[in-house]
Protein backbone atom coordinates (compact mmCIF):
# COMPACT_ATOMS: atom_id res chain seq x y z
CA UNK A 1 0.00 0.00 0.00
CA UNK A 2 1.75 3.41 -1.09
CA UNK A 3 1.73 6.25 1.65
CA UNK A 4 0.59 9.64 0.86
CA UNK A 5 1.44 13.07 2.85
CA UNK A 6 -0.02 16.00 1.71
CA UNK A 7 0.25 19.87 3.73
CA UNK A 8 -0.90 23.11 3.30
CA UNK A 9 -0.40 26.36 5.44
CA UNK A 10 2.11 28.67 6.18
CA UNK A 11 5.17 26.75 6.41
CA UNK A 12 7.46 25.09 3.90
CA UNK A 13 5.73 21.82 2.65
CA UNK A 14 8.74 19.77 1.73
CA UNK A 15 10.38 19.30 5.32
CA UNK A 16 6.95 18.30 6.45
CA UNK A 17 6.12 16.17 3.62
CA UNK A 18 9.21 14.32 3.41
CA UNK A 19 9.21 13.04 7.51
CA UNK A 20 5.51 12.04 6.64
CA UNK A 21 6.35 9.94 4.12
CA UNK A 22 9.69 8.26 6.49
CA UNK A 23 6.51 7.95 9.03
CA UNK A 24 5.12 5.63 6.69
CA UNK A 25 8.37 3.96 5.27
CA UNK A 26 7.09 1.02 7.36
CA UNK A 27 4.66 0.06 5.06
CA UNK A 28 7.40 -0.78 2.40
CA UNK A 29 7.87 1.42 -1.54
CA UNK A 30 9.67 1.09 -4.46
CA UNK A 31 9.98 4.88 -5.50
CA UNK A 32 9.22 7.99 -3.79
CA UNK A 33 8.82 11.44 -4.59
CA UNK A 34 7.36 15.22 -4.08
CA UNK A 35 5.71 17.69 -5.65
CA UNK A 36 5.71 21.79 -4.54
CA UNK A 37 4.48 24.63 -5.82
CA UNK A 38 7.21 27.02 -5.30
CA UNK A 39 6.77 30.77 -6.72
CA UNK A 40 3.67 29.94 -8.99
CA UNK A 41 5.12 26.65 -10.75
CA UNK A 42 5.12 22.83 -9.63
CA UNK A 43 8.54 21.55 -8.65
CA UNK A 44 8.55 17.56 -8.99
CA UNK A 45 11.45 15.82 -7.83
CA UNK A 46 11.39 12.06 -7.52
CA UNK A 47 12.98 8.34 -8.36
CA UNK A 48 13.10 4.80 -7.89
CA UNK A 49 14.89 3.80 -4.90
CA UNK A 50 13.94 4.68 -1.17
CA UNK A 51 13.56 7.87 0.41
CA UNK A 52 16.98 9.04 1.31
CA UNK A 53 17.36 8.89 -2.57
CA UNK A 54 14.42 11.70 -2.77
CA UNK A 55 16.10 13.58 0.02
CA UNK A 56 19.58 13.62 -2.15
CA UNK A 57 17.68 14.65 -5.16
CA UNK A 58 16.04 17.66 -2.58
CA UNK A 59 19.20 18.74 -1.16
CA UNK A 60 20.88 18.68 -4.64
CA UNK A 61 17.88 21.18 -5.72
CA UNK A 62 16.11 22.14 -3.02
CA UNK A 63 12.38 23.22 -3.27
CA UNK A 64 10.71 25.92 -0.86
CA UNK A 65 6.59 26.09 -1.11
CA UNK A 66 3.57 25.66 -0.19
CA UNK A 67 1.84 23.32 -0.67
CA UNK A 68 2.97 20.21 -1.21
CA UNK A 69 2.49 16.56 -1.90
CA UNK A 70 4.12 13.31 -1.48
CA UNK A 71 3.75 9.49 -2.54
CA UNK A 72 5.96 6.07 -1.91
CA UNK A 73 4.61 4.13 -4.60
CA UNK A 74 4.23 0.57 -4.89
CA UNK A 75 4.10 0.41 -8.44
CA UNK A 76 1.20 -1.57 -10.17
CA UNK A 77 1.05 -0.43 -13.61
CA UNK A 78 4.62 0.85 -15.21
CA UNK A 79 8.04 -0.46 -13.93
CA UNK A 80 9.47 0.97 -10.61
CA UNK A 81 11.24 4.07 -12.23
CA UNK A 82 11.51 7.97 -11.99
CA UNK A 83 9.36 8.08 -15.07
CA UNK A 84 6.33 6.21 -13.33
CA UNK A 85 7.20 7.46 -9.71
CA UNK A 86 4.69 9.79 -8.50
CA UNK A 87 3.60 12.61 -8.26
CA UNK A 88 2.67 13.00 -11.96
CA UNK A 89 2.45 15.79 -13.75
CA UNK A 90 -0.34 16.79 -16.64
CA UNK A 91 0.38 17.87 -20.09
CA UNK A 92 0.72 21.63 -19.00
CA UNK A 93 2.35 21.10 -15.83
CA UNK A 94 0.11 22.85 -13.79
CA UNK A 95 -1.57 20.17 -12.35
CA UNK A 96 0.26 16.98 -9.95
CA UNK A 97 -1.14 14.29 -8.72
CA UNK A 98 -0.37 11.10 -6.43
CA UNK A 99 -2.20 8.10 -6.06
CA UNK A 100 -3.10 4.97 -4.36
CA UNK A 101 -5.00 2.38 -6.02
CA UNK A 102 -5.84 0.95 -9.30
CA UNK A 103 -7.54 3.17 -12.34
CA UNK A 104 -9.09 -0.25 -13.62
CA UNK A 105 -10.65 1.60 -16.93
CA UNK A 106 -7.95 3.50 -17.60
CA UNK A 107 -7.10 1.73 -20.80
CA UNK A 108 -10.05 3.00 -22.63
CA UNK A 109 -9.86 6.28 -20.84
CA UNK A 110 -6.08 6.71 -22.27
CA UNK A 111 -7.41 5.95 -25.76
CA UNK A 112 -9.87 8.22 -25.51
CA UNK A 113 -6.95 11.46 -24.45
CA UNK A 114 -4.46 10.05 -26.47
CA UNK A 115 -7.42 10.44 -29.24
CA UNK A 116 -7.50 13.48 -28.71
CA UNK A 117 -4.01 14.11 -28.82
CA UNK A 118 -2.41 14.03 -25.00
CA UNK A 119 1.26 12.65 -24.85
CA UNK A 120 1.41 10.56 -22.06
CA UNK A 121 4.96 10.67 -20.17
CA UNK A 122 4.54 7.61 -18.30
CA UNK A 123 3.44 4.22 -18.23
CA UNK A 124 1.08 4.18 -15.17
CA UNK A 125 -2.97 3.98 -14.77
CA UNK A 126 -2.15 6.84 -12.21
CA UNK A 127 -1.31 9.43 -15.15
CA UNK A 128 -4.93 9.39 -16.45
CA UNK A 129 -6.32 11.34 -13.66
CA UNK A 130 -4.33 14.50 -14.03
CA UNK A 131 -5.20 14.25 -17.68
CA UNK A 132 -8.54 13.84 -17.37
CA UNK A 133 -8.64 16.72 -15.13
CA UNK A 134 -6.33 18.89 -17.34
CA UNK A 135 -8.81 17.93 -20.23
CA UNK A 136 -11.81 19.35 -18.10
CA UNK A 137 -10.13 22.46 -17.11
CA UNK A 138 -9.53 23.14 -20.66
CA UNK A 139 -13.20 22.90 -21.08
CA UNK A 140 -13.72 25.49 -18.47
CA UNK A 141 -14.14 23.80 -15.04
CA UNK A 142 -12.42 25.24 -11.60
CA UNK A 143 -10.18 22.59 -10.14
CA UNK A 144 -12.80 21.54 -7.70
CA UNK A 145 -15.23 20.50 -10.49
CA UNK A 146 -12.70 19.06 -12.84
CA UNK A 147 -11.54 16.68 -10.14
CA UNK A 148 -15.13 15.78 -9.65
CA UNK A 149 -15.81 14.91 -13.18
CA UNK A 150 -13.01 12.66 -13.52
CA UNK A 151 -13.65 11.21 -9.89
CA UNK A 152 -16.73 9.82 -11.01
CA UNK A 153 -15.02 8.69 -14.27
CA UNK A 154 -12.64 6.38 -12.83
CA UNK A 155 -13.57 2.98 -12.07
CA UNK A 156 -11.77 1.07 -8.80
CA UNK A 157 -10.40 1.71 -5.45
CA UNK A 158 -8.47 4.80 -4.84
CA UNK A 159 -6.97 7.56 -2.71
CA UNK A 160 -6.17 10.39 -4.86
CA UNK A 161 -4.74 14.15 -4.19
CA UNK A 162 -4.54 16.77 -6.56
CA UNK A 163 -2.60 20.12 -6.75
CA UNK A 164 -3.07 23.33 -9.27
CA UNK A 165 -0.42 25.88 -9.57
CA UNK A 166 -3.36 27.87 -11.04
CA UNK A 167 -5.33 27.50 -7.59
CA UNK A 168 -2.61 26.99 -5.10
CA UNK A 169 -4.83 27.85 -2.03
CA UNK A 170 -6.10 24.69 -2.07
CA UNK A 171 -5.69 20.76 -2.50
CA UNK A 172 -8.51 18.54 -3.63
CA UNK A 173 -8.54 14.74 -2.65
CA UNK A 174 -10.56 11.80 -2.52
CA UNK A 175 -11.39 8.44 -1.38
CA UNK A 176 -12.91 6.04 -3.74
CA UNK A 177 -14.01 2.58 -2.34
CA UNK A 178 -11.45 0.88 0.17
CA UNK A 179 -8.09 1.41 -1.78
CA UNK A 180 -6.80 2.55 1.74
CA UNK A 181 -7.24 5.56 3.73
CA UNK A 182 -7.57 9.40 3.45
CA UNK A 183 -7.22 11.15 6.44
CA UNK A 184 -7.44 14.81 6.73
CA UNK A 185 -5.46 16.45 10.10
CA UNK A 186 -6.87 19.37 11.03
CA UNK A 187 -4.05 22.15 12.16
CA UNK A 188 -3.78 25.69 12.97
CA UNK A 189 -4.04 27.83 10.33
CA UNK A 190 -3.15 24.80 8.29
CA UNK A 191 -3.98 21.60 7.52
CA UNK A 192 -2.64 18.09 6.49
CA UNK A 193 -3.74 15.16 4.58
CA UNK A 194 -2.10 11.51 4.52
CA UNK A 195 -2.80 7.87 3.85
CA UNK A 196 -2.55 6.54 7.66
CA UNK A 197 -2.38 8.63 10.86
CA UNK A 198 1.27 8.34 11.72
CA UNK A 199 2.57 10.54 8.99
CA UNK A 200 0.91 13.65 10.79
CA UNK A 201 1.03 12.77 14.29
CA UNK A 202 3.32 14.94 15.03
CA UNK A 203 1.32 18.39 13.93
CA UNK A 204 -2.38 17.18 14.78
CA UNK A 205 -4.56 14.66 16.95
CA UNK A 206 -7.62 16.04 15.05
CA UNK A 207 -8.87 13.77 12.19
CA UNK A 208 -11.61 13.32 9.84
CA UNK A 209 -11.48 9.94 7.98
CA UNK A 210 -13.21 10.56 4.30
CA UNK A 211 -15.92 7.79 3.78
CA UNK A 212 -15.81 6.13 0.39
CA UNK A 213 -16.79 8.64 -2.33
CA UNK A 214 -15.99 11.58 -0.64
CA UNK A 215 -14.12 13.73 -1.80
CA UNK A 216 -12.29 17.24 0.43
CA UNK A 217 -11.38 20.61 -0.58
CA UNK A 218 -8.80 21.54 1.62
CA UNK A 219 -7.44 25.24 2.24
CA UNK A 220 -5.08 26.35 5.25
CA UNK A 221 -8.12 27.43 7.13
CA UNK A 222 -11.11 25.31 6.03
CA UNK A 223 -12.03 21.45 5.03
CA UNK A 224 -15.14 20.70 2.90
CA UNK A 225 -16.06 17.65 2.57
CA UNK A 226 -18.35 16.32 0.00
CA UNK A 227 -19.70 13.65 -1.98
CA UNK A 228 -18.76 13.12 -5.69
CA UNK A 229 -22.22 14.37 -6.32
CA UNK A 230 -21.52 17.71 -4.74
CA UNK A 231 -23.18 17.29 -1.79
CA UNK A 232 -21.91 18.67 1.22
CA UNK A 233 -21.06 16.87 4.03
CA UNK A 234 -20.49 17.95 7.52
CA UNK A 235 -17.90 15.23 8.77
CA UNK A 236 -17.09 13.97 11.99
CA UNK A 237 -13.75 14.85 13.87
CA UNK A 238 -12.04 12.15 15.84
CA UNK A 239 -9.26 12.82 18.73
CA UNK A 240 -6.19 10.31 18.58
CA UNK A 241 -5.46 9.64 21.75
CA UNK A 242 -1.74 8.30 20.74
CA UNK A 243 0.81 10.92 20.81
CA UNK A 244 3.52 11.58 18.70
CA UNK A 245 6.20 10.22 20.53
CA UNK A 246 4.34 6.74 20.72
CA UNK A 247 4.88 6.93 17.04
CA UNK A 248 8.76 7.04 18.27
CA UNK A 249 11.42 3.99 18.28
CA UNK A 250 12.87 5.84 21.40
CA UNK A 251 15.85 3.39 22.77
CA UNK A 252 14.67 0.58 20.92
CA UNK A 253 16.41 -0.61 18.21
CA UNK A 254 13.57 -0.84 16.01
CA UNK A 255 9.65 -0.47 16.09
CA UNK A 256 8.83 -4.24 16.55
CA UNK A 257 10.89 -4.78 19.30
CA UNK A 258 9.30 -1.30 21.06
CA UNK A 259 6.19 -2.87 20.33
CA UNK A 260 7.13 -6.06 21.39
CA UNK A 261 7.47 -4.56 24.98
CA UNK A 262 4.94 -2.45 24.86
CA UNK A 263 2.16 -5.63 25.12
CA UNK A 264 2.54 -5.32 28.54
CA UNK A 265 1.36 -2.07 28.80
CA UNK A 266 -1.17 -2.53 25.90
CA UNK A 267 -2.66 -5.00 27.43
CA UNK A 268 -3.24 -3.80 30.66
CA UNK A 269 -4.84 -0.85 29.29
CA UNK A 270 -7.17 -3.72 26.89
CA UNK A 271 -8.33 -4.78 29.74
CA UNK A 272 -8.73 -1.23 31.99
CA UNK A 273 -11.99 -0.18 31.92
CA UNK A 274 -13.78 -3.30 31.07
CA UNK A 275 -13.41 -5.84 33.26
CA UNK A 276 -15.00 -5.18 36.89
CA UNK A 277 -12.53 -7.95 38.72
CA UNK A 278 -14.54 -7.30 42.06
CA UNK A 279 -17.74 -8.71 40.20
CA UNK A 280 -16.32 -10.76 37.40
CA UNK A 281 -18.51 -8.71 34.73
CA UNK A 282 -17.01 -7.55 31.56
CA UNK A 283 -18.52 -4.26 29.74
CA UNK A 284 -17.67 -3.98 26.08
CA UNK A 285 -20.64 -0.66 25.69
CA UNK A 286 -19.49 0.01 22.22
CA UNK A 287 -20.83 -3.12 20.93
CA UNK A 288 -24.49 -2.37 22.19
CA UNK A 289 -24.88 -5.23 23.63
CA UNK A 290 -28.30 -6.58 25.19
CA UNK A 291 -29.29 -10.41 26.39
CA UNK A 292 -32.14 -10.48 23.33
CA UNK A 293 -29.47 -9.30 20.90
CA UNK A 294 -27.06 -11.80 22.14
CA UNK A 295 -29.77 -14.69 22.12
CA UNK A 296 -30.55 -13.87 18.71
CA UNK A 297 -27.24 -14.37 17.40
CA UNK A 298 -27.02 -18.46 16.12
CA UNK A 299 -23.64 -17.79 14.32
CA UNK A 300 -20.51 -15.66 13.81
CA UNK A 301 -18.75 -15.16 11.09
CA UNK A 302 -14.90 -14.14 12.00
CA UNK A 303 -13.26 -12.41 9.06
CA UNK A 304 -9.42 -10.67 8.75
CA UNK A 305 -6.56 -11.07 6.72
CA UNK A 306 -3.30 -11.95 7.92
CA UNK A 307 -2.08 -11.79 11.44
CA UNK A 308 -5.36 -10.49 12.69
CA UNK A 309 -6.76 -13.83 10.85
CA UNK A 310 -4.62 -15.59 13.44
CA UNK A 311 -5.90 -13.61 15.96
CA UNK A 312 -9.72 -14.58 14.46
CA UNK A 313 -9.13 -18.02 14.60
CA UNK A 314 -8.03 -17.90 18.11
CA UNK A 315 -11.05 -16.24 19.02
CA UNK A 316 -13.29 -18.30 17.07
CA UNK A 317 -12.06 -21.19 19.62
CA UNK A 318 -12.84 -18.78 22.60
CA UNK A 319 -16.27 -18.19 21.57
CA UNK A 320 -17.31 -21.27 20.72
CA UNK A 321 -15.81 -22.76 23.80
CA UNK A 322 -16.96 -20.32 26.54
CA UNK A 323 -20.16 -18.94 24.66
CA UNK A 324 -21.36 -21.84 22.66
CA UNK A 325 -22.06 -20.10 19.23
CA UNK A 326 -21.04 -21.74 16.29
CA UNK A 327 -18.04 -19.66 15.17
CA UNK A 328 -16.23 -19.60 12.27
CA UNK A 329 -13.19 -17.96 10.74
CA UNK A 330 -13.42 -16.44 7.27
CA UNK A 331 -10.31 -14.81 5.27
CA UNK A 332 -11.77 -11.81 4.40
CA UNK A 333 -10.22 -11.57 0.84
CA UNK A 334 -11.66 -14.96 -0.43
CA UNK A 335 -15.24 -14.06 1.94
CA UNK A 336 -17.47 -11.84 -0.64
CA UNK A 337 -16.23 -14.68 -3.61
CA UNK A 338 -17.88 -17.43 -1.27
CA UNK A 339 -21.19 -16.20 -1.14
CA UNK A 340 -21.68 -17.03 2.36
CA UNK A 341 -24.87 -17.78 3.81
CA UNK A 342 -25.74 -15.01 6.42
CA UNK A 343 -28.88 -13.61 8.28
CA UNK A 344 -29.91 -11.27 10.47
CA UNK A 345 -28.91 -13.82 13.30
CA UNK A 346 -25.64 -14.04 12.11
CA UNK A 347 -22.75 -11.55 13.36
CA UNK A 348 -19.64 -10.45 10.97
CA UNK A 349 -17.29 -9.48 13.54
CA UNK A 350 -13.85 -8.32 11.53
CA UNK A 351 -10.44 -7.86 13.01
CA UNK A 352 -8.22 -5.19 11.63
CA UNK A 353 -5.02 -3.02 13.07
CA UNK A 354 -6.12 -0.24 10.82
CA UNK A 355 -9.48 -0.63 10.22
CA UNK A 356 -8.86 0.48 6.18
CA UNK A 357 -7.69 -3.38 5.42
CA UNK A 358 -9.50 -3.10 1.53
CA UNK A 359 -10.52 -6.49 2.15
CA UNK A 360 -11.36 -6.76 5.14
CA UNK A 361 -14.18 -3.67 4.59
CA UNK A 362 -15.23 -5.43 1.29
CA UNK A 363 -16.02 -8.73 3.63
CA UNK A 364 -17.99 -6.03 6.00
CA UNK A 365 -19.82 -4.99 2.98
CA UNK A 366 -21.20 -8.26 2.34
CA UNK A 367 -22.24 -9.08 5.82
CA UNK A 368 -24.10 -5.44 5.45
CA UNK A 369 -25.91 -6.78 2.20
CA UNK A 370 -26.94 -9.61 3.72
CA UNK A 371 -28.03 -8.49 7.11
CA UNK A 372 -25.95 -9.87 9.07
CA UNK A 373 -25.27 -7.56 12.45
CA UNK A 374 -20.87 -6.11 11.89
CA UNK A 375 -18.84 -5.89 14.93
CA UNK A 376 -15.33 -4.86 14.82
CA UNK A 377 -12.33 -4.76 16.57
CA UNK A 378 -9.74 -1.94 15.32
CA UNK A 379 -6.90 -0.20 16.57
CA UNK A 380 -7.46 2.97 14.62
CA UNK A 381 -10.19 4.62 16.40
CA UNK A 382 -12.56 6.17 13.74
CA UNK A 383 -11.83 4.32 11.07
CA UNK A 384 -14.21 2.94 8.28
CA UNK A 385 -14.21 -0.61 9.71
CA UNK A 386 -15.29 0.91 12.99
CA UNK A 387 -17.67 3.53 11.61
CA UNK A 388 -19.14 1.06 9.41
CA UNK A 389 -20.18 -2.11 12.24
CA UNK A 390 -22.96 -2.16 14.28
CA UNK A 391 -20.74 -2.42 17.22
CA UNK A 392 -16.93 -2.21 17.77
CA UNK A 393 -14.71 -2.72 20.62
CA UNK A 394 -11.24 -0.49 20.29
CA UNK A 395 -8.10 -2.13 20.68
CA UNK A 396 -6.29 -0.24 23.54
CA UNK A 397 -3.11 -0.53 21.80
CA UNK A 398 -1.50 2.44 20.61
CA UNK A 399 -0.18 3.16 17.24
CA UNK A 400 1.64 0.06 15.77
CA UNK A 401 4.38 0.89 13.25
CA UNK A 402 6.10 -2.75 12.99
CA UNK A 403 5.59 -4.90 10.21
CA UNK A 404 4.68 -8.00 10.96
CA UNK A 405 2.10 -6.91 13.79
CA UNK A 406 2.87 -7.75 17.81
CA UNK A 407 0.63 -5.66 20.34
CA UNK A 408 -2.36 -5.59 17.62
CA UNK A 409 -2.20 -9.71 17.48
CA UNK A 410 -2.02 -10.12 21.49
CA UNK A 411 -5.33 -7.19 22.07
CA UNK A 412 -7.51 -9.11 19.93
CA UNK A 413 -7.03 -11.81 21.49
CA UNK A 414 -8.27 -10.68 24.89
CA UNK A 415 -10.63 -8.38 23.48
CA UNK A 416 -12.22 -11.54 21.86
CA UNK A 417 -12.09 -13.64 25.14
CA UNK A 418 -13.88 -10.56 26.83
CA UNK A 419 -16.52 -10.98 24.03
CA UNK A 420 -16.87 -14.58 24.89
CA UNK A 421 -17.55 -14.08 28.30
CA UNK A 422 -19.60 -11.51 27.75
CA UNK A 423 -21.87 -13.59 25.16
CA UNK A 424 -21.93 -16.28 27.07
CA UNK A 425 -23.55 -14.23 30.37
CA UNK A 426 -25.97 -12.18 28.47
CA UNK A 427 -27.26 -15.56 26.84
CA UNK A 428 -27.25 -17.18 30.75
CA UNK A 429 -25.14 -20.37 29.38
CA UNK A 430 -22.04 -19.34 31.95
CA UNK A 431 -22.31 -19.90 35.89
CA UNK A 432 -21.41 -17.00 38.17
CA UNK A 433 -18.68 -19.51 39.43
CA UNK A 434 -17.44 -19.93 36.20
CA UNK A 435 -17.36 -16.40 34.97
CA UNK A 436 -15.84 -15.16 38.09
CA UNK A 437 -13.01 -18.00 37.34
CA UNK A 438 -12.40 -16.81 33.59
CA UNK A 439 -12.57 -13.18 34.48
CA UNK A 440 -10.06 -14.03 37.59
CA UNK A 441 -7.89 -15.33 35.26
CA UNK A 442 -7.47 -11.75 33.02
CA UNK A 443 -6.37 -10.53 35.90
CA UNK A 444 -2.77 -12.73 35.50
CA UNK A 445 -2.32 -11.63 31.79
CA UNK A 446 -0.41 -8.67 32.09
CA UNK A 447 2.01 -10.02 34.51
CA UNK A 448 2.82 -13.10 32.69
CA UNK A 449 3.53 -11.12 29.47
CA UNK A 450 5.51 -9.04 31.33
CA UNK A 451 7.64 -11.99 32.55
CA UNK A 452 7.59 -13.69 29.39
CA UNK A 453 9.26 -10.45 27.22
CA UNK A 454 12.32 -10.76 30.74
CA UNK A 455 13.61 -13.31 29.17
CA UNK A 456 14.63 -11.59 25.80
CA UNK A 457 17.84 -12.27 26.34
CA UNK A 458 17.29 -16.56 26.34
CA UNK A 459 14.95 -15.51 22.86
CA UNK A 460 17.85 -13.88 21.62
CA UNK A 461 20.22 -16.85 22.20
CA UNK A 462 17.71 -19.10 20.66
CA UNK A 463 17.30 -16.74 17.70
CA UNK A 464 21.17 -16.94 16.92
CA UNK A 465 21.32 -20.54 17.57
CA UNK A 466 18.21 -20.70 14.55
CA UNK A 467 19.27 -18.11 12.12
CA UNK A 468 21.06 -20.11 9.67
CA UNK A 469 18.19 -23.14 9.40
CA UNK A 470 16.90 -24.11 6.37
CA UNK A 471 13.77 -25.62 7.81
CA UNK A 472 11.71 -24.54 10.60
CA UNK A 473 8.34 -26.28 11.39
CA UNK A 474 5.58 -24.71 14.18
CA UNK A 475 3.66 -27.44 15.92
CA UNK A 476 0.71 -26.51 17.85
CA UNK A 477 -2.83 -28.06 18.71
CA UNK A 478 -6.11 -26.41 20.03
CA UNK A 479 -5.41 -22.47 20.52
CA UNK A 480 -1.66 -22.94 20.16
CA UNK A 481 -2.15 -24.12 16.47
CA UNK A 482 -2.96 -19.96 14.96
CA UNK A 483 -0.12 -18.91 17.35
CA UNK A 484 2.18 -21.61 15.48
CA UNK A 485 0.76 -19.86 12.19
CA UNK A 486 1.44 -16.86 13.37
CA UNK A 487 4.91 -17.85 14.36
CA UNK A 488 5.70 -19.44 11.12
CA UNK A 489 4.24 -16.08 9.68
CA UNK A 490 6.71 -13.93 11.49
CA UNK A 491 9.82 -15.89 10.70
CA UNK A 492 8.64 -15.72 6.80
CA UNK A 493 8.69 -11.88 7.30
CA UNK A 494 11.85 -11.90 8.95
CA UNK A 495 13.52 -14.51 6.77
CA UNK A 496 12.13 -12.68 3.68
CA UNK A 497 13.59 -9.55 4.49
CA UNK A 498 10.04 -7.63 5.04
CA UNK A 499 10.94 -7.21 8.33
CA UNK A 500 14.79 -5.81 8.93
CA UNK A 501 16.04 -4.40 11.90
CA UNK A 502 18.24 -1.31 11.29
CA UNK A 503 21.06 -2.41 13.05
CA UNK A 504 22.49 -5.98 13.61
CA UNK A 505 21.32 -7.93 16.74
CA UNK A 506 24.15 -8.11 19.15
CA UNK A 507 25.56 -10.88 20.13
N1 LIG B 1 -1.44 2.23 -9.64
C1 LIG B 1 -0.53 3.27 -9.32
C2 LIG B 1 0.86 3.01 -9.91
O1 LIG B 1 1.20 1.94 -10.26
C3 LIG B 1 -0.44 3.56 -7.84
C4 LIG B 1 0.29 2.52 -7.07
C5 LIG B 1 0.30 2.80 -5.58
O2 LIG B 1 -0.80 2.72 -4.96
O3 LIG B 1 1.37 3.07 -5.05
O4 LIG B 1 1.63 3.90 -10.05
Amino acid sequence: MCGIVGYIGPRDATPIVLNGLKRLEYRGYDSAGLAVIQNGKIEVRRDAGKLSRLTELVNGSPIHGTPGVGHTRWATHGAPSARNAHPHLGATGRVVVVHNGIVENFLELRDELIAEGVDFNSDTDTEVIVQLVEHHLAAGLDLTEAARHTFRQIAGAHGIVLMSADEPDKIVCARIGNAGGVVLGLGDGENFIASDIPAILEHTRRVIFLESHQMAVVTRSEIRVQTLDGALVTPKVNSIAWDAAAAEKGEYRHFMQKEIHEQVRSLTETLAGRVDFTDGNIRLPELHLTPELARNINRITITACGTAAYAGMVGKLLIESIARIPCQMEIASEFRYSDPILDEQCVVLAISQSGETADTLAAMEEGRRKGALLWSIVNAVGSQAMRVADGSIAMQTGPEIGVASTKAFTAPLVDQYMLAILLADLRGTLSEKIRRALVADLRLIPDVVGRALAREAEVEKVAWALKDVRDCLYLGRGINMPIAYEGALKLRKYAGGMYCSERPLAR
